[in-house]
């Protein structure tokens, strides 16, 4: 069944060649003990390890069945060595971090038997070697005849035609190994086997048949066999070895050297701690923003004001460019002075607020903003009594200002979402009034001397400010025409029959509020406040009052008769005095302000100077700017209506730092990403260099090279994982302590929040990349010839 034909082999170191094998020629019985005798050095092994399929022949032929092996593909030999051949070693050559049961089990997971066959077989082999009680040990926990045993169990498990042994009873002593060879002997009853000895006594008392070899020649024969033998398709079944079950015996391989694996998978999962940690922190700091953002926005709103700028923030607030740069420096080195245009007028832009843009934005979807603000600047001329005298009140002094009207009528007032109520009520109606103050209550002293209050005092109760009235008076009862100008009332009569005369409109303060706490910036400052509406009436009023019909059609300050600029001032000055008018040769200083501005004062200007959306949220944001940039379209630059979203600006400041920051965080943990890939990477070369045996073992038993790949892949799979899920782990652990910091630092909960998803990646990346690192070690190990593997130690 088993025949050699002229087998050669060779194996040259250098120059030196050395003939192992010099054309052995053998038939073997179907079933016999056959033993092979020889000095050392003679080719015993050699001639065993190429009838195992182990080494291949340079020349001649081996046939199975009949059938030549000279076309046989490396998978058709894993076969035939698994299925059809079992060997036992003179080193025993057991799995030692495997048990004893393990071990025989061995050869079976490679030919791809059931779970409860594999254990049935392995039981029944090791009982019939008279091991039953040890199944669980490890080898190293045997005396050696036990460990040859358990190698001729591991022979036996599968059935095999052939065993092979080389030696077995070399590292025995005489008693024992009288008990192997009874061993031996009894397995020989149905099966062919070839065992190789330098005892020819043990050959004498147990073979059938010895062959004596000499340099690699048969020089004797007992009892020869040449009956020609038919060819017989010989069927082999295929081995191999699950991912599953390579990672089964990797983890087992692993388990025998606990703290080696925990410190590198410690040290390899650095990198992924650095990661986690980075990605969980700018999670955090994302979220952060995100929910600013939506908290804020009416702290940020949206600002259309007369003359924008094109607001910059950051180092890009330089209009210099960078090929400037070097001009600017060489300008420096010099012993001159260049004029320079300002920048402010290279970037102001005048945005023209027309009555139809107003309308444009009165169309706006009111769902889209809580607060719409126009500021106008007018006086409207209010009047307070203080102690029986009455004042006129200093707008600039009480911090004047109107609050934004509420445009969503299914959401909160604009006053409510944003501001606490501290006492009285929330104004309503264009009679009432509020009191902003500040963060703490407090409130600028200037403003509680304009009150008529004691600003002196330590602290004041809201009682002092509620209730509190004023008059506001039309400007055609409050300006009179003196001569050719026009003159506020002022004297104390004069402003106690306006104030008492009942035909001024009423006004008092109903409340007391404080910009909400998570308001990051109070879009309204201290002061009082009043509604749209009120100044509305009031520049309604006034546009058809005398003193605003005068002033525009005059081109100079009606209150004042001073001119308003430079070239007009000049002929004013001449028809003047050509009117004859002694006051203004007296006078020829030129107005500080612009007509534009005193018919503002007037009320005489409908269009606002100020325009401040507060969106209702983040999304709708990006609705009222698509809104705004509608009306821009198609206009030229000088028409166009710029705004300023401050949210934008900050938040993209906030954010693309973060990012600078998580990019450069992350580049630092790639690198010790790399270093353990490396790392790994000498792990498994390592590993390798250890396991060499037990790849021959494996390689023995059958176990393609595949197999092996997979078994390292295995192990780097274990180690990757351990360090993915240890170095996930550690970064969480470590989130506790820096949000605790962080807390302490910003206030803010929570802000390292490692996302499952990032988690999980993480894992997956540390997988992939020690696997990346061991896979060329891997490789290495699966190109290992059997035979100089199991030689080694
Ligand atoms: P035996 O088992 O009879 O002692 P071997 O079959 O191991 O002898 O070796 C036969 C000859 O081949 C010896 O001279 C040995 O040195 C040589 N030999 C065996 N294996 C190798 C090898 N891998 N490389 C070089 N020479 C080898
Ligand atoms: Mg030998």
């Amino acid at each position: 069944m088993l025949a050699l034909k002229k087998i050669y082999k060779r194996y040259t170191t250098g120059d030196f060649t050395q003939i192992a094998l010099n054309g052995v020629s053998l038939t073997f019985r179907k079933n016999e003990f056959a033993a092979i005798l020889g000095p050392s050095g003679s080719g015993k092994t050699t001639l065993l390890n190429i009838v195992g399929g182990l080494d291949h022949y340079d020349d001649g032929d081996l046939q199975i069945n009949g059938q030549s092996t000279k076309k046989f593909k490396d998978s058709e030999w894993d076969a035939y060595r698994n299925n059809s051949v079992g060997f036992i070693f003179q080193s025993y050559n057991l799995i030692p971090h495997l048990s004893v049961l393990e071990n025989v089990k061995m050869g079976m997971t490679l030919s791809g038997v059931s779970n409860e066959e594999k254990q049935k077989s392995a039981l029944d082999v090791l009982e019939r070697v008279g091991l039953k009680e040890h199944v669980h040990k490890k080898p190293n926990q045997l005396s050696g005849g036990q460990m040859q045993r358990v190698a001729i169990a591991r022979s036996l498990v599968n059935d095999p035609d052939i065993i092979l042994a080389d030696e077995p009873t070399g590292a025995l002593d005489t008693h024992t190994s009288e008990q192997i060879m009874d061993l031996i002997n009894e397995i020989a009853k149905d099966k062919l086997v070839i065992m190789v000895t330098h005892n020819p006594e043990l050959a004498e008392n147990y073979a059938d048949r010895i062959i004596e070899l000499r340099d690699g020649a048969v020089i004797k024969d007992s009892n020869p066999y040449d009956a020609q033998e038919r060819s017989s398709h010989y069927q082999l079944k295929k081995t191999s070895m699950s991912f599953w079950n390579a990672l089964k015996l990797s983890g087992k391989n692993i388990s025998t050297k606990k703290w080696r694996t925990g410190l590198i998978a410690f040290a390899s999962s650095i990198g992924i701690i650095g990661i986690a940690l980075v990605l969980s922190l700018s999670n955090g700091f994302n979220k952060q923003i995100n929910s600013i953002e939506n908290d804020t926005l009416s702290g940020y709103p949206i600002m259309i004001s007369q003359t924008a700028e094109e607001i910059t923030f950051g180092p890009g607030t330089s209009t210099v460019g960078e090929e400037d740069q070097g001009e600017k420096e060489k300008q420096r080195k010099q012993a001159a002075i260049f004029p320079e245009q300002p920048s402010e007028e290279q970037t102001a832009h005048k945005n023209e607020l027309s009555l139809e843009y107003l309308d444009y934005l009165e169309k706006i979807d009111s769902k889209l903003i809580s607060g719409l603000s126009f500021t106008r600047n007018a006086t409207m001329n209010w009047l307070q009594k203080v102690n029986d005298t009455v004042t006129v009140v200093n707008p600039e002094s009480l911090k004047l200002a109107s609050y934004p009207r509420t445009e969503n009528s299914e959401e909160k007032p604009f006053l409510e979402k944003n501001y606490d109520l501290l006492a009285g009520n929330y104004p309503s109606g264009k009679e009432e009034l509020v009191l902003v103050v500040g963060e703490n209550n407090q409130l600028d002293r200037g403003i509680v001397d304009e009150l008529g209050l004691d600003g002196e005092q330590k602290q004041l109760d809201f009682s002092q400010f509620i209730g509190k009235e004023f008059k506001t008076i039309a400007n055609n009862e409050y300006y009179q025409k003196e001569g050719e100008f026009f003159k506020a009332k002022g004297t104390s009569e004069e402003l106690t029959t306006l104030y008492e005369d009942g035909k001024s409109g009423t006004l008092k303060l109903v409340g007391v509020i404080r910009a909400k706490e998570d308001l990051s910036v109070a879009s309204l400052s201290e002061g009082v406040k009043y509604s749209e509406e009120l100044v509305k009436d009031f520049i309604n009023k006034a546009k058809t009052s005398t003193i605003v019909q005068a002033q525009e059609k005059a081109d100079f300050n009606v209150m004042t008769g001073e001119p308003f600029n430079g070239e007009a001032a000049v002929t004013q000055i001449q028809d003047r005095r050509r009117f004859g008018n002694p006051d203004s040769i007296q006078a020829p200083a030129v107005s500080s302000i612009t007509k534009e501005q005193l018919l503002t004062k007037f009320g005489g200007v409908e269009t606002p100077s100020n325009i401040t959306i507060y969106p209702e949220d983040f999304t709708s944001k990006d609705e009222v700017l698509d809104y705004l940039d509608q009306w821009n379209k198609g206009k030229k630059q000088a028409q166009q209506i710029i705004y300023t979203d401050m949210a934008a600006t900050v938040t993209s400041l906030m954010g693309s730092t973060l990012d600078a920051i998580t990019i450069v965080l992350v580049a630092f943990a790639a690198i010790s990403l790399v270093v353990s890939l490396i790392m790994i990477g000498i792990i498994t070369y390592i590993s390798v260099m250890e396991r060499t045996k037990e790849i021959g073992i494996l390689r023995a038993l059958g176990a393609r090279k595949k197999d092996i790949t997979r078994v390292f892949n295995a192990e780097t799979f274990i180690i990757g994982m351990c360090s993915g899920l240890l170095g996930i782990g550690i970064a969480y652990l470590v989130t506790i302590p820096v949000n605790m910091v962080m807390e302490n630092m910003t206030d803010i909960a929570n802000i390292a929040q490692l996302n499952p998803l990032h988690a999980i990646l993480l894992v997956v990346v540390s997988v992939l990349l020690t696997m990346l690192g061991g896979l060329i070690p891997a490789r290495m190990a699966a190109k290992k010839d059997p035979v100089e593997a199991l030689r080694s130690e």
